[in-house]
């Protein structure tokens, strides 16, 4: 598959062009609005053309990877599907909800494969979580509890930290990963969530943690904690159920890391998981959903349903109120 890259972004160069090569994708070229990035990060990445033309980027290949600002993310998704080309979107998908409907519905008009780069549910850890709740090993599920505060490293504390108007805050950037894990575990979709948020260290002009508790149909509670601030909490999620309890520490993460085990009258029995790359994975099952064989892993929809869960939280946070979860009309 030939691929196209829209922004010269970090993400890529840490795990998405590795995971294109491992695919056997070939990158043809990277978009950036600078012109002098452009060029080196292509010359940094072995990638043939380094353009600024959103029309250039997307002459010749069959998919992009779009890894821009979240702001930036609806005009060039537009235009790539458009020109009829599948697209791997970064999360959040976009600025709103129904922006993000928007985009998924111009895919299903033009046929195209749209997918939401929600690497959590291609980890191993997440895959034997899940297999281990719709076992029913547990039972049914009380609640869960989503532990992803952690110390935004230097090098990505630029508009994520000061930028509102590129989708800056750890609402959009981490809560958006937590709705999309807990959907995929429990396979219900947030009903209302009550939430606080606050800046203290790190965030100028956008929260920098965040808590909230959500209602599931079923009557499962959630709570999760996203941080940029944390630098010894470490990560985790527990899933309680009426006959044992997952806990899994050190899995909301980008690698293939952690330890879960599984306990319940019986004891505590540690769960075995895949080690394989999170983002090896999204890649694989993406192209093969572009060749016509299933579906990526998360779809464009589980990307509206992340945002919407994500937009509700911050309304709650910034209300005070309980806020129901708008999904758009998808
Ligand atoms: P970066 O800040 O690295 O890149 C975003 C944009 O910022 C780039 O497209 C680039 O614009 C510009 N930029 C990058 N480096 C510089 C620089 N040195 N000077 C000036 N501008 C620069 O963002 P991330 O890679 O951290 O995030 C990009 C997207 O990916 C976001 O939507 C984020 O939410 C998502 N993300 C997803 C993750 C996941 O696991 N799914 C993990 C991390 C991020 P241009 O292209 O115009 O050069």
């Amino acid at each position: 598959m030939r691929w196209g890259l829209i922004g010269a972004s970090t993400i890529a160069a840490e795990h998405m062009i590795g995971a294109i090569r491992a695919s056997g994708g070939q990158i043809t070229a990277v978009m950036s609005s600078n012109a002098e990035r452009a060029a080196s990060y292509a010359a940094n990445h072995r990638i043939n053309a380094g353009v600024t033309d959103l029309g250039a980027v997307l002459d010749g290949v069959d998919a992009v990877y779009i890894s821009t600002t979240n702001d930036m993310h609806l005009p060039q998704a537009m235009a790539a599907i458009a020109a009829g080309k599948h697209v791997l979107c970064e999360k959040p998908l976009a600025m709103n909800v129904a922006d993000a409907v928007s985009m998924v519905r111009a895919a299903e008009q033009a046929g195209v494969t749209f997918a939401t780069n929600h690497h959590l549910r291609n980890a191993g850890s997440h895959l034997a979580i899940r297999e281990v709740i719709t076992s029913g090993r547990i039972g049914e599920v009380l609640s869960v509890r989503v532990f992803h505060a952690v110390h935004l490293p230097p090098h990505l504390q630029g508009w994520r930290i000061d930028n509102p108007a590129a989708g800056g805050g750890v609402i959009p950037d981490i809560t958006v990963h937590d709705a999309d894990t807990v959907r995929f575990h429990l396979g219900e979709d947030p009903v209302e969530v009550v939430a606080m948020k606050t800046a203290r260290g790190m965030g100028q002009g956008v929260e920098d943690s965040a808590m909230s508790v959500w209602s599931m149909p079923s009557g499962t509670m959630v709570h999760t904690h996203e941080s940029f601030t944390h630098a010894f909490a470490g990560t985790g999620i527990e899933v309680h159920g009426t006959q044992g309890s997952i806990i899994a520490r050190g899995v909301m993460t980008q690698q293939p890391v952690g330890e879960i085990v599984v306990r319940s009258e019986a004891g505590e029995e540690a769960l075995p998981f895949a080690t394989h790359g999170l983002y090896d994975r999204a890649v694989e099952v993406f192209a093969k959903a572009c060749a016509g064989e299933g579906e990526p892993a998360a779809t464009g929809v589980d990307g509206v349903k992340s945002l919407a869960v994500a937009a509700a939280v911050s309304e709650a946070a910034e209300t005070g109120k309980r806020t129901t979860v708008d999904y758009g009309g998808i």
